[in-house]
């Protein structure tokens, strides 16, 4: 015989009041139940920040929960999986009802889904409201469409929503795209005084999980040393205040610069708090809407971060479970090496590598175009599995969660689903990077060399990778442009390249 009790499961990345998993709580019939489960931060091999921002966020939320009176069952360092530890609560106390919202991980909404068939109880599997566009409406979107393409859904989301929509139904400015104004490298000699971002001292909350941390992933990647992630809604509140007023006036113009120890830039800090549901979308928006206008702020700056959020934010999610299970398995170029030892330990000569990997072993972050073009533009030149890049980018950051993870790197890092949503590989040789940065100038290698023992790998292995699928880019007039250049380079200096690529994919451990 069941009980009347509903039970209301709340994931790690489901840490909002206004969430719709308690929505319509009943206090007197429904229970709240949270689970830690230690091997759910094992499947991938996590960084310590990432495991220590999810308890910490966790453990903050259960408190709010009980300030409220919320009925809670929280589950601290469980050994069992999240369904296990779900299935032993529902089974010892007979739950008939359980309540939760889709989980931003195709594995665990398929696991979930089992388990309450194999105990027979009723699911209320609540679609999650955190996003504008919800699962129905993006595949309404994409059911007529010859290719899906950010540029439209982003202009459907504007009008939809009136966000940067003039009186007469125009986009702001007269133009929906300001990208060209957003793509400068950092000045030459550096980028000179940028407002750090805001960090939160770990309180007794926090103090306690990294010790929790340190101990039982002792051999998990990363460092929790400079541990200062927004862990509560108060401190992410205070983390957008700081962003807009400080930060973002210059995001736009440096979005995609890097520079040596610079690990932030301009950029805002905020998807670990937007993915774990501390920030709502709607009023990150609403407060870079009120910025612009309270600083004078450029609308080329503002019109570049709102596309992130409402535009790519929203459009990975749509894609992932458009095309789930099938995304995670993609392998167009039937790429098939391992990933090279130094992702995990940033002990590689490629400065821009080091650089990139360090920071991200130091914080649990890297910006877009760290993960884009230096991390991910690597991996898919030198044809890494996309399985290993992708648990990479899981395990690394501390905004990963694999709705947005898994689009980002298998979709449009490593071109894995042949471009069902890009229409172009990003790839790119040193020249890109020696532009955008002050890597190549600390560098063992040298951007503009293609091959030989000075010749900067990526540069070699992106002339490789152009003659390698020659026929297939000169195919399309998106990238015709780039195996064009391929004439100006003689045959045997393509096959000496060729040569030193190959020698270099035998080798990737030691580079
Ligand atoms: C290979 C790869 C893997 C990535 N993995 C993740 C991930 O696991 N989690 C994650 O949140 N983002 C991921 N991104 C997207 C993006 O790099 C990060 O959102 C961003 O770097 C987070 O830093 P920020 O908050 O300072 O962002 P900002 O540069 O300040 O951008 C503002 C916000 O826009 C959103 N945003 C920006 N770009 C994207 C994007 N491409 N997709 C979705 N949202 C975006 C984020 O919420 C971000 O907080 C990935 C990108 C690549 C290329
Ligand atoms: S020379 Fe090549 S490997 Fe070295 S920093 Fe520049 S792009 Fe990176």
């Amino acid at each position: 015989m069941k009980s009347n009790k509903s039970l209301v499961l709340i994931l790690g990345d489901q840490l909002g009041l206004e969430g719709a998993a308690l929505r319509g709580f009943d206090f007197k019939n429904h229970e709240v139940l949270m689970v830690e489960s230690i091997p759910e931060a094992q499947y991938v091999w996590s960084h310590k920040a990432k495991i220590a921002l999810f308890l910490s966020a966790m453990r903050h939320f259960a408190n709010k929960l009980k300030e409220l009176q919320y009925p809670l069952t929280y589950i601290q360092k469980s050994p069992l999986s999240i369904v296990d530890a779900l299935k032993e609560k529902i089974v010892r106390e007979q739950i008939g009802h359980l309540i939760c919202v889709e989980p931003g991980e195709w594995r665990l909404k398929q696991e979930i889904e089992a388990l309450a068939s194999e105990l027979s109880i009723e699911l209320e599997m609540r679609s999650d409201d955190h996003f504008y566009c919800s699962r129905e409406e993006f595949v309404a979107w994409a059911s007529d469409k010859k290719e899906l393409r950010l540029e439209y859904f982003y202009r459907l989301m504007r009008k939809t929503h009136g966000i940067l929509i003039d009186a007469d139904g125009n986009p702001e400015g007269g133009q929906w795209n300001f990208d060209q104004d957003n793509r400068k490298p950092y000045p030459k000699k550096g980028p000179g005084i940028i407002e750090a971002p805001v960090f939160f001292e770990p309180d007794p909350i926090t103090r306690e999980v990294l010790e929790f941390v340190n101990e039982t992933y002792a051999s998990h990647p990363g460092s929790l040393d400079d541990f200062r992630w927004p862990v509560s809604r108060e401190q992410a509140l205070e983390g957008l205040n700081y962003f807009v007023e400080y930060r973002l006036r210059n995001f736009g113009v440096f979005q995609d610069a890097m520079w040596t120890d610079t690990p932030f830039g301009w950029h805002s800090i905020l998807s670990s708090s937007l993915n774990l549901k501390l920030l709502n979308p709607r009023e990150v928006i609403d407060a870079v809407l009120s910025a612009w206008k309270q600083y004078s702020l450029d609308l080329s700056t503002v019109e570049g971060f709102i596309r992130q959020i409402l535009g790519w934010r929203e459009f990975v999610r749509g894609m992932y479970y458009l095309d789930m299970p099938k995304m995670a398995q993609d392998n167009y170029y039937d790429h098939q090496r391992q990933l090279p030892k130094w992702y995990w330990s940033g002990n590689t000569q490629m400065a821009c590598m080091k650089d990139a990997i360090g920071q991200t072993l130091q914080y649990g972050y890297a910006h877009h175009i760290q993960r884009l073009m230096v991390t991910g533009n690597f991996a898919l030149l030198a044809e890494i599995l996309p399985s290993e890049v992708c648990d990479w980018y899981l395990a690394i950051y501390v905004d990963a969660i694999e709705w947005v993870e898994l689009p980002n790197t298998a979709g449009m890092a490593l071109f894995a689903n042949g471009g069902r949503f890009t229409s172009k590989p990003y790839i790119a040789s040193g020249a890109y990077i020696k532009r955008m940065s002050n890597y190549c100038g600390s560098c063992q290698y040298k951007p503009d060399v293609r091959f030989g023992e000075t010749a900067c790998p990526i540069t070699t292995l992106y002339w490789n990778f152009l003659i390698k699928h020659r026929e297939q880019f000169d195919a399309s007039p998106r990238t015709r442009l780039m195996t064009a250049n391929l004439k100006r380079i003689s045959p045997e200096d393509q096959s000496a390249i060729v040569d030193h690529a190959q020698y270099l994919l035998n080798h990737l451990d030691d580079l």
